[in-house]
């Protein structure tokens, strides 16, 4: 094991675990792509660290600058934490509707906490369009300049996983990967293992949650309801999708992707969000599709106790009508 140089020098390099019973299920073998082991405990450390260092590479921001950024929550966490390794402030924007642990952890983390009500992209005041403004006001003001991360449409955020989490899969793998399946927030992940990986031959699927915009984008039918999943459900085509073309495209309701979560919980151990939920559906039903003897990747996105008010609170999945397992039915609303 080597040393890490700091923090940023630890973004990344995650194992891929066995999901035992994803894989007894199908007949293939289904890994999971670690991504809670990462520093700020999600995926969204790769992007945050190679947005930070290409506006360093840009000259755009300067020591003891500051990053702006609109979230659902990780890639603030990310942000935050890579930018105080590097002598960075951050400022980041989050829809009210986000869990609270997640907004409690980007303050902890050092950052200033803007929370904004959610409303769609179209309209001035979403939380992504509000944090442009308001790097776009900061730059004027700070005395060191202030930049936008922009997430969304910064390809330095796809080319994170063009070169790193493409190429650490196939190492992993020996080569021996048939297929890797995410869902898409800012498209990211999906786009830039897309890109490594396709022309090797690996066929790389899109998960969409229920009620989002990319399902009927890429297959022309419609993707009615709604989840609670966070992080995931893009409706455009961002920037850092642009380009990809996907094998397979399944949509994955809260009912299918919360059961899976439990289930990773209770007899795997793996204490996960609901986004890891609707991948490794996702994984499920790419594997039933390609036949038993496949090798398909997925990523752990993020750990779940960023979620312990909402997928791990029996009145919250009560109050949504969603499925509630035994033994979260019988724990107490807290432990004394
Ligand atoms: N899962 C979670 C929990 C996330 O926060 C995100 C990013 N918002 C994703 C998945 C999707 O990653 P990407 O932005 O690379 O599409």
């Amino acid at each position: 094991m080597r040393i890490a140089t700091d923090l940023a020098d630890a973004v990344g390099h995650t194992p891929l675990i066995r999901l035992r019973r994803a894989s007894e299920l199908t007949g293939c073998e289904i890994y999971g792509k670690a991504e809670f082991m990462n520093p700020g405990q999600s995926v969204k450390d790769r992007a945050a660290l190679y947005i930070i260092r290409d506006a360093m590479e840009k000259g755009l921001l300067e020591p003891g600058g500051t990053i702006v950024e609109g979230t659902a929550g990780n890639t603030g966490i990310g942000l935050a934490l890579v930018g105080a390794s590097m002598g960075f402030k951050t400022v980041i924007v989050i829809p009210e509707t986000q869990s609270q642990e997640k907004k409690d952890m980007i303050r902890l983390a050092g950052a200033e906490l803007v929370q904004v009500p959610a409303a769609p992209y179209k309209n001035p005041n979403n939380y992504v369009r509000y944090s442009g403004r308001l790097a776009e006001e900061l730059a004027k003001s700070e005395p060191h300049g202030a930049i936008w991360a922009n997430q969304f449409d910064n390809v330095a955020n796809r080319r994170a996983h063009v070169e790193t989490t493409g190429p650490e899969i196939w190492e992993q793998t020996g080569g021996k990967v048939d297929a890797f399946i995410c869902a898409a927030g800012s498209g990211g992940t999906v786009a830039g293992v897309a890109e490594a990986l396709q022309p090797k031959g690996v066929k790389v699927g899109l998960a969409d949650p229920e009620g989002a915009g990319l399902f009927k984008l890429y297959t022309g039918e419609e993707n009615p309801g709604d989840s609670i999943t966070e992080g995931i459900g893009q409706g455009r085509i961002t920037g850092n999708l642009e380009g990809y073309t996907p094998d397979f495209v399944c949509r994955i309701a809260d009912s299918e992707a919360l059961p899976i979560v439990y289930e990773l919980l209770q007899e795997e151990g793996l204490v996960m969000g609901g986004s890891t939920g609707v991948n490794v559906a996702g994984a499920i039903r790419m594997a039933q599709q390609m036949g038993p003897g496949h090798t398909i990747v997925t990523v752990l996105c993020d750990f779940g106790n960023r979620y312990q008010s909402k997928l791990f609170n029996p009145d919250f999945l009560r109050q949504k009508g969603l499925p509630l397992p035994p033994w979260l039915d019988k724990a107490p609303a807290s432990i004394p």
